[in-house]
């Protein structure tokens, strides 16, 4: 029980009790118990917790303490049931919400057990159930506060917890997108925002699997582009320039992609495309109209367009090669033919098959 709770709750009980005995009267030892009890007692049961080794263990302690009060209190005033009634549903409370349902027997036997024993030694008053109109008013007032303060403490835990929730989910998606994003840096060419080659080490294996196991009628085709004397490029108009034409042809390439294709700056100034479902003719016919549409592309440069050429090989699952590997090579030797046959063009791994 923290220090307000339980100070407003013997607060409450002293003005109900002081109450009762105005209307049946009461002794000057009775008030001064009364003001000692209710007044100086919560004080002290709050300073012993807060200095005692196991705070919560004296804080049980103290409230099974209260309990044993309380049935004294009662059996002393001749059972008053407003009174009792009021004292016993603030200690089960007070017991349930520190302790859990375990402390109930405890309250209702320290309770039980404290009246038992005043009536017995002839301390109590003689019974007298009723209390009069103000007692009766007072003691549901006081019940009434009490259960009040009780649920506001819920209320702003549960807002805290609520607050809380919502922190952390908001924190929670913060970092998913976080991890996208560095994912996503991972696996990304920072300078075209092609895939690059750390995806395709484990896309081309996938996609090798799937056209194995039927997916796309069973092809796959894989385009390997490398720009035409491009050190040259470099080496006239600076890299700078040299970024453009990589830019431009990654556009290019990603302006015609279809659903399911995947394109990729392989290294340097090497791209590749990942077609799968895609028939030898089909991908060869690809490598064309990407060849044409890039050496018909001038690049800006201060007033002198730059007109760039690539040359591509083209390798096809499963005739030029049965794994990732294979195709890889098999595409690596037909773009070395399309070079070694002067640039500027296609080359299929298997000629006489296109
Ligand atoms: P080939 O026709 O035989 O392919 O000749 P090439 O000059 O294109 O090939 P080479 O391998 O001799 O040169 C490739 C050049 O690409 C060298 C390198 O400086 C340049 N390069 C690689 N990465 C980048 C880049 O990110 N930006 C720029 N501007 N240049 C790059
Ligand atoms: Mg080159
Ligand atoms: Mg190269």
């Amino acid at each position: 029980m923290n220090r307000r709770n339980r100070g407003i709750f013997y607060l409450l009980l002293f003005i109900a009790v002081g109450s009762h005995f105005l209307a049946t009267g009461a002794s000057a030892a009775a008030w001064g118990l009364l003001a000692l009890q209710f007044l100086l007692y919560p004080q002290l049961a709050y300073f012993w917790a807060l200095h005692a080794r196991d705070q919560r263990e004296a804080e049980h302690r103290n409230q099974v303490l209260d309990a044993l009060w309380a049935g004294c209190w009662i059996a002393g005033l001749g059972f008053p049931l407003w009174i009792a009634f009021t004292m016993f549903a603030g200690a089960c409370l007070h017991m349930v919400v520190f302790y859990g349902p375990r402390g109930l027997p405890l309250v209702m036997a320290a309770m039980g057990l404290s009246a038992g024993l005043v009536w017995a030694c002839g301390l109590g008053r003689a019974p007298h159930f009723d209390t009069d109109l103000r007692t009766t008013a007072l003691s549901m007032v006081s019940l009434t506060i009490f259960f009040v303060t009780y649920a506001l403490d819920g209320y702003r835990r549960a807002m805290d917890q609520h607050r809380s929730e919502m922190k952390l989910r908001t924190q929670f998606e913060e970092i998913k997108a976080l991890q996208a994003r560095l994912y996503q840096q991972t696996i990304c060419d920072p300078l075209t925002g092609l895939l690059n080659r750390r995806h395709l080490g484990k896309a081309l294996p996938a996609a090798v699997d799937a056209a194995r196991a039927g997916a796309g009628d069973g092809e796959l085709a894989l385009l390997l582009l490398d720009i035409d004397h491009f050190k040259g490029v470099n080496d006239r108009h600076g890299h700078e320039v040299g970024d453009e034409v990589l830019t431009a042809l990654a556009r290019l390439m990603q302006a015609d992609l279809q659903p399911g294709e995947l394109a990729y700056r392989h290294g340097g100034e090497e791209f590749l495309l990942l077609l799968p479902g895609c028939s030898r003719a089909a991908a060869f016919d690809r490598a064309e109209r990407l060849r044409q549409a890039f050496a018909g592309r001038a690049i800006g440069h201060q007033g002198e367009p730059i007109r760039c050429t690539l040359s591509c090989g083209l390798a096809q699952y499963p005739e030029d090669g049965a794994s990732a590997r294979e195709l890889l090579r098999a595409a690596d030797h037909a773009l070395y033919r399309a070079k070694d046959k002067g640039r500027n063009r296609s080359e299929a791994c298997a000629p006489d098959l296109v």
